[in-house]
């Protein structure tokens, strides 16, 4: 059985994040969703998801916060959706670790794609061999990925990257029985 990518969708707007849902629910993704930034922390830490999408206007805290908070301790993909136009709050949010930016208002391929973009590469990078993956104790949803041989780089990867190198190494050692 394939394991749903979970998508954390962070939105106040319910119009909004309603339609984000069915769009990433019809294209084979799992969506749970935030309505403020400390909902938003505690999901992220419960449910562990492969990729955030998120709004930088909400109710509680701007989303520059939570984008500078999760990167103290995870690499989890996070996406931008605000109505932010201007290029500095495109620069702000890229130079805090977000890894993409889209406008509203936004196509849902638009959206579709970046996620989908980003899920590959995370999957792509989870794939390469040699890696020792130690699962962080204190910080949940946080795996400490490091090279064999080379514990001085010792990148840290989300928890969706994590499982992504346990599903590939399941293949692996699946096709290996009987080869
Ligand atoms: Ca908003």
């Amino acid at each position: 059985m394939n394991i749903k990518d979970k998508i954390l969708v962070v939105e106040d707007e319910k119009s909004i994040s309603g339609f984000i849902r069915a769009m990433l629910v019809s294209n084979g993704y799992d969506v749970i969703i935030a309505h403020s930034g400390s909902e938003a922390f505690s999901m992220i830490s419960s449910h562990c998801p492969d990729l955030v999408v998120l709004d930088l206007g909400l109710p509680d805290m701007d989303g520059m916060t939570i984008i500078e908070t999760v990167r103290q301790w995870t690499q989890l993909p996070i996406i931008v959706v605000s109505a932010r136009s201007y290029e500095r709050d495109k620069v702000a949010a890229l130079d805090r670790g977000a890894d993409d930016y889209i406008t509203k208002p936004f196509g849902a391929a638009e959206l579709l794609v970046k996620l989908t973009e980003r899920i590959l590469l995370v999957e792509k990078a989870a794939s390469g061999h040699g890696y020792i993956v130690r699962q962080h104790s204190e910080r949940p949803c946080d795996a400490v990925v490091l090279k064999a041989g080379d514990e001085h780089a010792a990148p840290r990867l989300h928890d969706g990257a994590y499982r992504n190198i346990e599903r590939v190494r399941g293949v692996h050692r699946k096709n290996n029985v009987g080869a």
